[in-house]
């Protein structure tokens, strides 16, 4: 992408309703922006970011067995009638007339679709278990949105939601994406923490949270040191293997961890005071086991190997893709700007031509631009006629991992200068290494 012609406003100045860092940093790069009050549009940055979690998600859920659909953002209000919380769900819920009158509401969550689209064409116990998963838009009327794409009203979430026969099936399925979302967060460069959590409007019984620690998170938590260091599950995860995932949700479960809603001061006192954390969170991501309570009132029920009718234990898991932008930026950055996790950068190296126009300059950078580019590499080419102060502080604050710089003195010698984003150590090289560190 040559800068010249791609869209990417980027604000000098800090806007001041930006209160946390990640909020600031989104704006400044251009990223985000706000179109009424807790609404965003994702601009092209901030959209190359957001399609790369989403990617990890995807591939994560995918390996632990769940199944990608796309169900609509708006409902029919009847479908929540059936479950009861039409009425139940309070003001958070966007609700509109259409023209014949009818009432619809604008999702929070797919439940109660979910278990309509299972209800009308799963019939057997042979059918299951069953995961069915998809990456939407939702909308809840929030109280108090805030810190951008952090707390929206509009939001995007993956929501996956289990069918199993029995409890123990269930419990299987649950350990399936507690497992999935270790995955899943680790790739994305961020440390979380299954906590102990309610179960709010959504119901139930046996949940966990993921927890980032961050001193802007809105939660208070209250954690055992170790499992900032504990082993993450490897890709070659059995996720069929029910004892294999019993050991690793047992293992993520073995030590004190509670959000201030489940805190046991009591508890946490047994631990050891040296490996005690008490810190503040972000929630990125919620799994729920919660039984029968929707397929009974919605009547969602498969034949069993008995010959008799059960109905089905659900669990549904959630991921805010657009609240681990700003999460990821928070765990990540510094005072010039964004450092993204090679993983979900929005370009894997940006090319600085310090003087455009130059003729050796621009030569060396179209050469290096092209066989990145060849070699399936995401490349911005600062192809402007900024002054190179200017192109600095901006990649900078774009964050991508890698700079390639090219000024008029190195490239008369066949040189280029390569800069890390995180450590900021430069090493002058031949075009060709520099070309050859991507290639090869
Ligand atoms: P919170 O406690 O932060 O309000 P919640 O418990 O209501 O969230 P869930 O119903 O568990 O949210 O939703 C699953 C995931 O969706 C959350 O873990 C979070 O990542 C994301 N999410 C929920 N509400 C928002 C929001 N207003 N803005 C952005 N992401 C959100
Ligand atoms: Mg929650």
């Amino acid at each position: 992408m040559r800068l010249s012609r791609y869209f990417m406003p980027i604000l000098k100045e800090n806007p001041k309703e930006a209160e946390i860092v990640s909020h600031r940093l989104m704006l400044r790069a251009g990223m985000i922006r706000q179109q009424s009050q807790g609404i965003y549009s994702w601009l092209p940055l901030g959209k190359r970011v957001l399609d790369k979690v989403n990617a990890i998600i995807r591939e994560e859920q995918n390996r632990a067995g769940a199944i990608e659909l796309s169900m609509p953002t708006l409902q029919s209000a009847e479908l929540w009638q059936e479950s009861g919380r039409y009425d139940a769900y309070g003001k958070e819920m966007l609700r509109i007339k259409d023209r014949q009158e009818r009432p619809m509401l604008y999702g929070p969550t797919n439940e109660e679709m979910v278990t309509d689209i299972f209800r009308s064409s799963v019939k057997s116990y042979k059918d299951l278990p069953l995961n069915l998963y998809h990456i939407q838009l939702k909308f809840r009327d929030e109280i108090r949105p805030r810190f951008g794409t952090m707390r929206s009203r509009e939001f995007m979430m993956k929501d996956a939601y289990s069918f199993d026969l029995t409890r123990e099936g269930a419990e299987h399925s649950y350990n399936k994406m507690f497992a999935a979302y270790l995955r899943t967060f680790d790739r994305l460069g961020l440390r979380a923490i299954p906590m102990r959590a309610d179960t709010g409007p959504i119901g139930g019984n046996l949940s966990h949270e993921f927890i980032i620690l961050a001193d802007t998170g809105e939660s208070e938590v209250f954690c055992h040191k170790d499992f900032v260091g504990f082993d993450i599950p490897g890709e070659n995860t059995d996720f069929d293997s029910v004892e294999g995932l019993k050991a690793i949700f047992d293992k993520w479960t073995s030590l004190y961890a509670a959000t201030s809603e489940m805190h046991d001061e009591a508890a946490f006192n047994v631990v050891p005071e040296g490996e005690r954390l008490s810190a503040r969170g972000i929630e990125v991501g919620h799994i729920f086991y919660f039984g029968t309570k929707y397929s009974e009132p919605m009547g969602a029920k498969v034949q069993g190997p008995d010959g008799k009718e059960h109905f089905v234990h659900m669990g549904s898991y959630g991921i805010g893709p657009t609240r681990l932008v700003p999460a990821i930026i928070e765990a990540s950055h510094d005072d010039n700007g964004i450092i993204w996790p090679a993983s979900v950068a929005p370009f894997d190296v940006v090319v600085i031509n310090m003087k455009a126009g130059d003729q050796a300059c621009d030569d060396t950078c179209e050469l290096i631009y092209a066989a990145l580019t060849k070699a399936g590499k995401d490349v911005l080419y600062d192809d402007t006629d900024d002054r190179a102060g200017t192109k600095f502080a901006t990649a900078d604050l774009i964050g991508v991992p890698v700079q390639i710089i090219a000024g008029p003195r190195a490239v008369a010698n066949g040189e280029v200068e390569v800069k890390d984003r995180k450590t900021g150590a430069r090493e002058t090289m031949t075009i060709e290494a520099a070309i050859n560190r991507f290639v090869a």
